[in-house]
Formats: C-alpha cells, sequence, structure tokens
C-alpha cells in the first residue's frame, strides 16, 4: 500500500476504485483477476472501511462490536478462512433480566441445552415451535429467492409468523437490535430472514486477531501501487477523479465503492436519496476475570434498558487482551455523550454483573454515528445513470460483510461484461 507514489503506471488505469472497504477490495480484486488495471483511493490510513481493529496497550479494539457469521457463501470463498483463524460464539445468547440471567439456545446445535431453553421465561412453548419452523423453511429458501420476497418491516413479519409479545420484546429486539442496530425491527424482513438463515446455518465467529484481519488479508492479495491510503477524492468532474491534493486520473470505469452520501458529495449530479444511517456506541472496559467466562452474547431482556449487548472477545481468543486481563464490549444503541452517561452504564452493568464492576477499567468509548445504512422496506436503492460510474457497496445489497463483497463482485462482474 502507498501514497508516495501516486499516480503510477499506468497512470490513468482502466478502472479507479474509490474506497478501500469491503466492496472496493472485493470488486478490485475480482477486476485484477481478470486482467484489469486497477487502482484504488481510499482516505484513510489503511483499508477496512467500517472494519477496523486497534491494538491499544495490549487489548484489540474493534471499532464497534462486529461479527463475522461463517456461513457467508460469497465472503466464504473470497477469504481464506482458515488463515483467520475464526473463534466462534456459542449458538444462542444470555438474556439478563431483572437481576436473573436466562439460557435461550439454539437447540438444533445445542441439544443438551433443550431443556433450560424450553423452561427459560423468554418466549412460551409455540414461540419455541416457531423458531423451529422459521429455522426449517429458511434452510430451503436461497439468498436470492430471500430478496424476492415481500418486503415487510422485521416486527410485523415476526407478528405475522405467530410470535408472541413477549418473545418479539424480550428476545427479538435485543438479539436483532443489536445486528440492525434499531430495536424497533422496523429493518426489511428481508435483512431478518438473510441474517436469521445466516445464524442457524453458521455460527458467529470472531478472527483471532480482531476484525481488521478480514480487509487486511485481502488488500494483501493486492499487486503493490494498487491501493493508495491517505488520498481522499474531493470531487469528480465527468469521468476525471480529483484527489484532495489535486491529482487527477481519468479511468475508463469509475467505482464509487462508498457510501452513497460520500458519493453524492463527490459527484453531486448523482441526485441520489438521502442516506440514512443507523449509529451505536460501544464501550471497552479492561477486568482482571471475565463477567461471562464463555464465548456468548449477553443481552438486555428488559425493554427500558440502555445496554443492548455485552461480550468478552477474550473469550474467544486470548489475543484481544494481555495475559491475565479481559476485555469486555458493551454496545448501545444510537449515539450517546450526555455527560453521567458512563455512570449509567455501569450502574446497568452492575445490575448484570454485580460489585466486580466497580474494579472495571473504562478503555475507550467509540461513537460510531454512521454504521449501517438504514435498510427499511422504504428504503431506496441508490441508482447510477453515468454511463462507466458505479455504485458499489452494502447499501446495495445487505448491510453486512457479506452484502459488501457481493456488492463489490457483482460491480466488477458488470464492468467485465462490457470491456
Ligand atoms: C458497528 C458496526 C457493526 C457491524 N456489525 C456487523 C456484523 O456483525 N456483521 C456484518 O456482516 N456486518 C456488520 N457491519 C456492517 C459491515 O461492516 C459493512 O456492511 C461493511 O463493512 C461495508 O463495507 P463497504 O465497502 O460497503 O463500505 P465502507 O466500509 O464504508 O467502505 C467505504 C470506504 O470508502 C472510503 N471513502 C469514503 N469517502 C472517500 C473519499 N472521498 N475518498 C476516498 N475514500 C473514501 C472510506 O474511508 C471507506 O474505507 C457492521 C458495521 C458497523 C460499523
Amino acid at each position: 500500500m502507498s501514497s508516495s507514489n501516486f499516480p503510477t503506471s499506468p497512470a490513468s488505469p482502466e478502472v479507479v476504485i474509490i474506497g478501500a472497504g469491503l466492496s472496493g477490495l472485493a470488486c478490485a480484486l475480482e477486476l485484477i483477476n481478470h486482467g484489469v488495471s486497477v487502482q484504488i483511493l481510499e482516505k484513510d490510513d489503511a483499508p477496512g472501511g467500517r472494519v477496523r481493529t486497534d491494538s491499544i496497550d495490549g487489548f484489540l479494539l474493534d471499532r464497534g462490536f462486529q461479527v463475522y457469521l461463517d456461513a457467508y457463501p460469497s465472503a466464504g470463498q473470497l477469504l481464506d478462512v482458515e488463515a483467520l483463524d475464526l473463534r466462534k460464539f456459542e449458538p444462542g445468547a444470555i438474556i439478563f433480566e431483572k437481576g436473573e440471567r436466562h439460557r435461550l439456545m439454539d437447540v438444533f446445535r445445542r441439544p443438551t441445552s433443550i431443556i433450560s431453553s424450553a423452561f427459560s421465561p423468554i418466549g412460551n412453548i409455540l414461540d419455541k415451535a416457531l423458531v423451529a419452523k422459521l429455522r426449517f423453511s429458511l434452510q430451503f429458501s436461497s439468498l436470492e429467492k430471500i430478496q424476492q420476497r415481500e418486503d415487510l418491516t422485521t416486527e410485523t413479519y415476526l407478528r405475522k409468523f405467530g410470535f408472541s409479545d413477549d418473545m418479539i420484546d424480550r428476545f427479538f429486539r435485543s438479539f436483532y437490535g443489536g445486528i440492525f442496530l434499531e430495536n424497533q425491527l422496523q429493518t426489511s424482513s428481508r435483512m431478518f430472514e438473510f441474517t436469521f438463515k445466516m445464524f442457524t446455518a453458521g455460527s458467529a465467529t470472531l478472527p483471532a486477531r480482531g476484525m481488521e484481519e478480514i480487509p487486511r488479508q485481502l488488500a494483501a492479495q493486492l499487486p503493490d501501487h494498487v491501493l493508495h491510503c491517505d488520498t481522499p477524492v474531493s470531487k469528480i468532474e465527468g469521468k476525471e477523479v480529483i484527489t484532495e491534493s489535486g491529482e487527477k486520473l481519468t479511468p475508463d470505469y469509475l467505482v464509487l465503492a462508498v457510501p452513497s452520501d460520500a458519493a453524492q458529495k463527490m459527484l453531486p449530479s448523482l441526485n441520489l436519496p438521502e442516506l440514512k444511517w443507523r449509529s451505536v456506541t460501544n464501550c471497552y472496559f479492561a477486568a482482571a476475570n471475565s463477567p461471562l467466562n464463555e464465548a456468548i452474547i449477553a443481552l438486555s431482556g428488559s425493554p427500558g434498558s440502555l445496554i443492548n449487548n455485552v461480550s468478552v472477545p477474550s473469550d474467544l481468543s486470548p489475543e484481544y487482551a494481555p495475559e491475565g486481563q479481559a476485555l469486555i464490549s458493551v454496545s448501545i444503541l444510537g449515539i450517546h455523550d450526555e455527560p453521567d452517561f458512563l455512570t449509567n452504564v455501569l450502574s446497568e452493568l452492575r445490575s448484570w454483573f454485580g460489585e466486580d464492576v466497580t474494579t472495571w477499567r473504562h478503555l475507550r468509548t467509540d461513537r460510531i454515528e454512521r454504521a449501517l445504512p438504514e435498510q427499511t422496506p422504504s428504503s431506496k436503492r441508490p441508482v447510477c445513470d453515468l454511463a462507466g460510474i458505479y455504485l458499489c457497496g452494502d447499501q446495495q445489497t445487505t448491510t453486512s460483510i457479506e452484502g459488501a463483497i457481493i456488492s463489490g463482485q457483482d460491480t466488477a462482474k458488470q464492468i467485465l461484461k462490457l470491456r
């Protein structure tokens, strides 16, 4: 990766990709594998976009809690999954509610949990049978078929499916709230079906050395002098790309592998619909001991609570924390910067884990305003009708690692068809 040698040979490559998130990287690899000359211009100091990890005082801090689902088909084919050394979360969750913890497991993969899950007070027996029904019905639906289904809000979909208010409020709002980054469950039912299918077909995982290993691995496959970091693009005129420092490139094809609001800023004639974002605040703490002691996601079952989920990445991979310490990740939906925010988070954590919490050390709080593009049934997919210019990124498919990779590969295929 370089910025010093810009522009490189050929000075104006066939394709310029703006953005080295997962979609831009996947697009570049597909094109390069077909012999196309490509340059990627990235504004940040490293590739990865929304999938980055900081190494601080021996802790690996992912920028926001996220997981790689090992059933993702396209990502699984593109990545060297073995080399990522994926560490799996248990299939299920612990739900904290009014000082008690309840275990709700995927009984198909953890048959021994059938008793505790069946008798957990979250949802009734019918709800548990409906989870099995949903699991089987989605097992036989392809991802393409899911994208063609009637598009409802997830809440309407779950009610239509027959789930009780109790199951929706105490489980789905919190589990899918953490995935959609909103707990009103207004996200598209297609997105719900996609993630439900992926969660039941495989495991939620973390790469042993942090989430950024995913883009790092893709970027490592690029030939030298293709990726230019610290190179923000300020505008596009026709097909001429102008960087903030005034360099110019005029490729045959231009891929905007950036969120559509960033694309609109560079090229105002695009006239794209406004992009709305889901946001999240993530707090990291260090502790002498893990409060969970297992690779599982903990959720709040109380609708009014501040915290959405807690996990301990160092329970999955010791590389997330220095020896003898645990790294605790706490996610809160939305952006929080109120003065008593941290005090309130800690007080809620004390009601989950007891007085041990008073010994935890706050490491960092990340406020991620632009985490996921909103994907409701009424969200409009951005379309570019300018010849030779392509929009690419998770907002084109599903707001996920898999969606970003699919979008990158699809864009490359469209270009390959034309040349
Ligand atoms: C907190 C959080 C939790 C998530 N949880 C999950 C999860 O559990 N599972 C899952 O599958 N997905 C999850 N996601 C979603 C997933 O990370 C994204 O869908 C995916 O990374 C998007 O990739 P992208 O390439 O489409 O966009 P981005 O990653 O946004 O890439 C766009 C790139 O363009 C660059 N760029 C922007 N403007 C310019 C410019 N002017 N010039 C040059 N470069 C520019 C940016 O710096 C960036 O690198 C989560 C995301 C977040 C933030």
